[in-house]
């Protein structure tokens, strides 16, 4: 069975990852119903095309978002279900807490106690570790909160500039950009600091997304984990971006994107990974 498939327990383990979990998951709904029962009705106040379109299109995010976070969360990652050898090979180590030889780029995990393949990092968003089997969903779920990050954007941009044209006070502008001081010394109403945030809270997270986005899609094409990228110049795993991401993402790298059950395959089986060697290619290493 393709280890991507494979479903454990989608609670997260410790309690500091059920909490950002909850806030995360929490802000997406909260966002989404805001949207579509505060902004769009406002935008769009007949039921056109276009407010059936932008409403078409808000789902679409939200559901590739929320899809592709749940099958992040609910991957199995661990070396446990794999068939691992007595004896430590080559390149090999041996985890002490779960008593058990790793393959290489398999490092064991504080958080979620298990040793887990081609570990990437532990991800405070999904409660888990991004590793060989979930790295697929990870990198298409961020991608998609920052389509959807853009998107609200674009809705809330409207309301932004007629709010603050309106009321162009300084108290507006320092509720509109920390609504959580205008909130607390009673510039806003709580209504008007919920959008305050919300508004806010989108801005704020289509940057932080577009960068982590960003990062995450060049150490991909290079063939590299988090880890690899932190700790060691090396890039021995460099096939050249086109097999790297059929290494992240499978065979059909090119469809994933679309949609969250999309089947794609990965080349390997998290435990034997090509290397440049392998392959007769020189070595490259990070300036
Ligand atoms: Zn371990
Ligand atoms: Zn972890």
């Amino acid at each position: 069975m393709i280890p991507s498939l494979r479903w454990k327990q989608i609670l997260p383990r410790g309690r500091g990852d059920k909490l950002s979990v909850l806030v995360a998951v929490t802000e997406l709904l909260v966002e989404g119903f805001f949207e579509l029962l505060v902004i769009l009705p406002r935008k769009y106040p007949e039921a056109t095309m276009y407010y059936w379109l932008s409403v078409a299109l808000g789902l679409f995010l939200f559901i590739n978002t929320l899809g592709n976070l749940l099958m992040a969360m609910s991957t199995e990652l661990s070396t446990s279900s794999s068939l691992l050898p007595t004896v430590l090979r080559p390149g090999w180590d041996y985890c002490y807490s779960c008593q058990r030889n790793t393959p290489p780029r398999a490092y064991h995990c504080g958080h979620c106690g298990i040793c887990v393949l081609k570990r990437d990092h532990h991800c405070l968003f999904i409660g888990s570790c991004v590793g060989y089997a979930n790295h697929r969903y990870y990198l298409v779920c961020i991608m998609y909160i920052t389509l959807g990050a853009l998107y609200a954007n674009y809705l809330n941009m409207e309301y932004i500039v007629e709010n603050v044209s309106e009321n162009l006070k300084w108290t507006t502008l320092l509720a509109s950009f920390t609504p959580i001081f205008g909130w607390l010394f009673g510039l806003t109403q709580p209504v008007s600091y919920f959008i305050a945030f919300q508004s806010g809270t989108c801005a704020l997270g289509f940057l932080g997304f577009v960068i982590l986005f960003g990062y995450h899609v060049y150490i991909a094409l290079r063939g590299q984990t988090t880890h690899e990228k932190r700790r060691s110049r090396d890039r021995s795993y460099d096939l050249g971006w086109r097999q790297n991401m059929r290494e992240v993402l499978g065979t059909r790298w090119y469809l994933v994107w679309i949609f969250p059950l999309i089947r794609s395959p990965l080349p390997g089986d998290g435990i034997h990974f090509l290397n440049r060697g392998a392959l007769g290619l020189e070595d490259v290493k990070d300036l």
